[in-house]
């Protein structure tokens, strides 16, 4: 039975690896959770998958490409029409093309490929983060979680600008958005994962992901439930005093003094 009472979380790109660890997480916690991603397979398999365990009427599914702010809007009238509440935003949904990976020299970095990977990583982030203030600020309640990158939080080893920039610039963004929230119980964090195990990061055994394990002290790459515990205390009423932090998860391959 469906409880009125039950949180509600969105979580975009929630179709696969760290988004769908985190689902998963949520839904195990008492969320009721709304998810999107772009390929309606990789929504269906999901969405099979979580019904086996969760109830279904705790899950709202989509495909939405996040890009697009007329589509997102849609799709959070989509989750006003169903729950009429969001408690809580999980900006998880990225990309990080083979292209735009370190591949190609910065100098050569064409218009393209620069915007494919900030219209997905940063800008579609601004359009969830838009339409979630715009339903926490009345209740001045609610929690935000974007999905950075140890890339975008040193030298990076393997990631090219595009991503980089990308990924650094969500600090920005929350702390802009932190300041935008004052007054308020809101808190907006950025959780940087590390090498994570998951469909983006291919195959444990490659060499990328072997030479990342000699830079992780605790021996192993992390896996999506790893970064999803973090994101469910944050979401968590105990973590109401964490605002405009960036919470490395990442075995300790980076850890700033
Ligand atoms: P996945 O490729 O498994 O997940 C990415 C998700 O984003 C997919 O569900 C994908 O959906 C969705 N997505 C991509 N483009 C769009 C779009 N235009 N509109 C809507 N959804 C989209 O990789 P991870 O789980 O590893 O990555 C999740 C996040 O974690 C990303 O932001 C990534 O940058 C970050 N990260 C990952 C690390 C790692 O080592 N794996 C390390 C650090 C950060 P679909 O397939 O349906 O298009």
């Amino acid at each position: 039975m469906e409880s009125q009472q039950a949180p509600v979380a969105i979580v975009t790109g929630g179709s696969t690896g760290i988004g769908l660890s985190t689902v998963t997480a949520l839904l195990a916690a008492g969320y009721r959770v709304a998810f999107f991603s772009q390929n309606v397979q990789h929504v269906q398999k999901a969405e099979d998958m979580l019904r086996t365990t969760a109830d279904a009427s705790a899950i709202l599914t989509a495909c939405v490409d996040v890009r697009s702010k007329p589509s997102v809007n849609a799709f959070f009238a989509l989750v006003d029409e169903r729950w009429e509440r969001v408690d809580a935003l999980v900006c998880n949904a990225g990309i990080s093309p083979k292209d735009a990976h370190g591949a190609v020299p910065f100098e050569d970095v064409d218009a393209a490929q620069w915007h494919d990977v900030l219209s997905v990583n940063l800008t579609g982030a601004v359009w969830c983060c838009q339409a979630a203030l715009k339903r926490m600020k009345p209740s001045g309640r609610g929690r935000i979680v974007l999905i950075g990158s140890v890339a975008g939080r040193t030298i990076p080893k393997i990631a090219g600008a595009p991503y980089v920039a990308s990924k650094a610039a969500l600090a920005g963004l929350a702390k802009s958005m932190v300041a935008a929230c004052n007054g308020s119980a809101i808190t907006i964090n950025v959780v940087a994962p590390g090498r994570i195990a998951t469909d983006m990061a291919g195959d444990p055994t490659s060499s990328t992901n072997l030479e990342a394990l000699r830079r992780i002290p605790v021996g192993r790459l992390g896996t999506g439930a790893d970064v999803a515990a973090l994101i469910r205390f944050l979401l968590s009423d105990e973590a109401g005093f964490i605002n405009g932090a960036i919470i490395d998860v990442n075995g300790g391959e980076f850890a700033p003094l």
